[in-house]
C-alpha cells in the first residue's frame, strides 16, 4: 500500500486523536513519515514514532517560516536524530511567499546549516520551496557539483513547471505530490516525471483531496493523490502504490 511521506500528525490539529488516526492507516497497511517544522515539532514527531514500531517515522529539521523565530542548534537536531526513527532532515528549504521573502539571507543560511547535517549524518532531505525554485536550485546545483549524489532528497509538495522538475530529477532527486494535484495544473510534470521518482503524500492536516470536502486530512487520503496520479499517468492504482513505496523505501531506508 501506499507510504505517506509526508505528514504532520506531530501538529496541533492532531492534539486529540493522534493515535486513532495513527491506527487507522496503519490498518490500511499505510505508512507515514511524520515531518518535523521546528524543535517542538521535531521532537514529537520522533516522540510518536518512537511508540510504533514498523509503519511510522520521523524528520526533524527547522522550516524556512519558522528560520526568524528559532535560533537553529545542530547540536539539538542531532541528538533528535539518535533515535532510529528519524529518517530524514525535514522540513527544510526556502519560502519567498509574501513576507517571508523578506528574509532570505536567514533561510539560506540556515538552509546550508542543515544541508550539512543531513550529510554528516547521512539522511537523505525534505525540501520545502515556495517561490523560490531559482534559488533554491542555485544551492543545490553548486552542492551537487561539489559533493555529487551524496545528497538524496525530495522536493516536497513539488508545484513548479517542467523545467524546474527536471533539474531537480537530473541531480537525483524524487517529487512529492499531494492533494494540491486536484487543484494545480501537473499534468505535463507528472506525466513526463518517471514512476521511480515520484513520492505520495498527504501534507495533513492541510490539502485534502477534494473527494472528502472539508474534512481534516490524514494520511488514509494519500490513496486519493495515488489515484489521480495512476489517472494522469493511465496506468493502474497498483502500480503507483508498489513503486512509490519502493522509492520511498530506498531513499529513507525503511
Ligand atoms: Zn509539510
Amino acid at each position: 500500500m501506499p507510504i505517506d511521506t509526508h505528514a504532520h500528525i506531530n501538529f496541533e490539529a492532531f492534539n486529540r486523536d493522534h493515535d486513532e488516526v495513527i491506527k487507522r492507516s496503519l490498518a490500511e497497511d499505510i505508512w507515514m513519515v511524520n515531518v518535523g517544522s521546528k524543535y517542538s515539532t521535531s521532537k514529537k514527531a520522533v516522540e510518536i514514532a518512537e511508540r510504533y514500531g514498523n509503519g511510522v517515522y520521523a524528520a526533524v529539521g527547522l522550516h524556512p517560516i519558522h528560520a526568524r523565530d528559532e535560533e537553529f542548534s545542530a547540536e539539538n537536531y542531532k541528538e533528535l536524530a539518535k533515535s532510529k526513527k528519524v529518517v530524514a532532515i525535514g522540513e527544510i528549504g526556502l519560502d519567498y511567499f509574501k513576507d517571508y521573502g523578506k528574509f532570505k539571507d536567514i533561510q539560506k543560511r540556515i538552509f546550508l546549516k542543515q544541508l550539512n547535517l543531513a550529510k554528516e549524518l547521512n539522511l537523505p532531505v525534505i525540501i520545502h520551496c515556495r517561490m523560490a525554485h531559482e534559488d533554491l536550485l542555485e544551492i543545490l546545483n553548486f552542492q551537487f557539483s561539489i559533493f555529487n549524489f551524496q545528497l538524496k532528497g525530495v522536493i516536497h509538495c513539488f508545484t513548479g513547471n517542467w523545467q524546474q522538475a527536471k533539474e531537480y530529477l537530473d541531480i537525483g532527486f524524487y517529487l512529492g505530490f499531494n492533494g494540491i494535484i486536484y487543484k494545480l495544473d501537473l499534468k505535463e510534470v507528472i506525466k513526463k516525471t518517471p514512476l521511480e521518482r515520484i513520492l505520495l503524500e498527504t501534507d495533513c492536516p492541510y490539502l485534502t483531496p477534494p473527494q472528502e470536502g472539508d474534512k481534516r486530512n490524514e494520511p488514509v487520503f494519500v490513496k486519493y493523490v495515488a489515484r489521480e496520479i495512476a489517472k494522469i499517468k493511465n496506468i493502474s492504482f497498483k502500480e503507483v502504490a508498489k513503486t512509490t513505496t519502493r522509492n520511498a523505501q530506498t531513499l529513507f531506508e525503511i
